[in-house]
């Protein structure tokens, strides 16, 4: 196993990108949806039933907050993308060692290896 070379990576970047590219489209959508309803224009189908309005409140928290988790994802796909072009991709950011490429191929993104990431999660 010889060590890793920036080409090695170059295969990410595209992935990277094309991965920042769809999340801003849903993100985009999903926003527009959230903060202006889909009723717009059909007052046939406002509700009425205090029920109703309960699930539209919680459609809407719902919608946000994994508004906010793509949100999450986009800033680290972008700092990703710049750990590309400065040659430190690939390297876990706590430990310095290299990331497996195949934890990369699942979570191109990621700015740790699994032992790392564990440990901040808890
Ligand atoms: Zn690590």
């Amino acid at each position: 196993m010889g060590a890793r070379k920036p080409r090695d990576y170059q295969p990410f970047e595209n992935i990277l990108r094309a991965l920042r590219q769809r999340l801003r489209g849903d993100v985009q959508a999903m926003s527009d949806a959230a903060l202006h309803g889909d009723t717009d224009g059909d007052l046939s189908h406002v509700p009425i039933h205090m029920a109703d309005k309960g699930t539209d409140a919680f459609d809407q928290e719902f919608t946000l907050s994994l508004v906010e988790n793509e949100e999450e994802t986009l800033q680290q796909i972008d700092a990703a993308l710049e750990r590309l072009s400065s040659g430190q991709y690939g390297n876990c950011l706590s430990c310095g060692k290299p990331i497996p490429m195949q934890r990369l191929n699942a979570i191109p993104y990621t700015a740790h290896c699994v032992h790392c990431a564990t440990k901040l999660q808890s």
